[in-house]
């Protein structure tokens, strides 16, 4: 059984800036496809494309930032490919709609009698809770196995083999935990981005959705620092992480 203790995320996609040649901008400083969409965006605004006042794309979407002018962030869309996440964290991850997009491995179709469990940050590194946990979710899994046994000989009347198994396996996950991993595609523009991280990265976020939302953090950061540039990680006391905004944005 497979034990997971930390998220990952990957970057699929990033946005691809093809600009016009008619309108061009008097581009300043090394910047991300993404970055520079989101300034030429802002700069139609105004048409301010012969950048009168010399900003670097960083400076400009700093500005940006501060202005709470959050629409044109609304142009650039990342998608991150979330796994190492427990059923409960993607549940709360879903909550947030505004400009997002999620694709997440079905329990009805797909078997999940090998599926990894996500340890719970509160319960890393305490040797006594690591053992109870783990023996719960082998017992969890143990249960999975043998309710699809059961289901499928309940169902071996149904001729679509695929459909039997459907059938079985959606009666049957309603016994693995909140811990089971799930997998999942997350697409958002850096506006609904920015907005699920403020919350999710503060210290009244449950642990293992800040945990991710930190990773999150980090692959952005890494794509497209100058949007999350007011993002603070800091230390709290109890030993984990937490972030927090310069410019809060409703
Ligand atoms: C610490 C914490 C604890 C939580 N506890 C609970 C809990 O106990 N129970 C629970 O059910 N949820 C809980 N939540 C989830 C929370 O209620 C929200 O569902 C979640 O944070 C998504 O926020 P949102 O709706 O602002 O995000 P989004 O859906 O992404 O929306 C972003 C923004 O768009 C606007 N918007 C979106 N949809 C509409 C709409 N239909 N009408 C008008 N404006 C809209 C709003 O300005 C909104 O803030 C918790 C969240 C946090 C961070």
């Amino acid at each position: 059984m497979d034990i997971l203790k930390a998220p990952r995320v990957t970057l699929i996609a990033r946005p691809e800036f093809l600009e016009p040649a008619h309108l061009p901008v008097q581009w300043k400083g090394p910047a991300s496809a993404g970055e520079r969409l989101a300034e030429f965006a802002g700069r139609i605004c105004y048409m301010s494309q012969a950048n009168p006042a010399g900003r670097s794309t960083a400076e400009y979407l700093g500005n940006i930032l501060q202005q709470g002018h959050g629409s044109v962030f609304e142009h650039a869309v990342y998608v991150l490919l979330i796994e190492g996440i427990s059923r409960s964290c993607s549940h709360e991850l879903v909550r947030h709609r505004a400009g997002f997009g999620y694709s997440q491995l079905s329990q009805r179709y797909v078997d999940e009698s090998q599926a990894a469990f996500v340890m719970p940050p509160a319960i890393l590194g305490d040797l006594t809770l690591e053992a109870e946990w783990t023996r719960q979710m082998e017992a969890a899994q143990g249960a999975y196995v043998q309710a699809v046994g059961r289901l499928m000989e309940k169902y071996s009347w149904v001729e679509d083999r695929v459909h039997r198994r459907k059938m079985a396996r959606e009666a049957a996950r309603s016994v693995l935990p909140n811990a089971t991993e799930v997998k999942i595609v997350v697409s958002a523009n850096i506006r609904a981005w920015r907005t699920m991280l403020e919350l999710r990265l503060g210290e009244g976020a449950e642990l293992e959705i800040r945990r991710m939302a930190l990773s999150c953090l980090t692959v952005l950061k890494a794509e497209a620092a100058a949007f999350f540039a007011d993002f603070e990680v800091y230390p709290t006391v109890d030993g984990s992480e937490a972030g927090r905004v310069g410019f809060h944005k409703v």
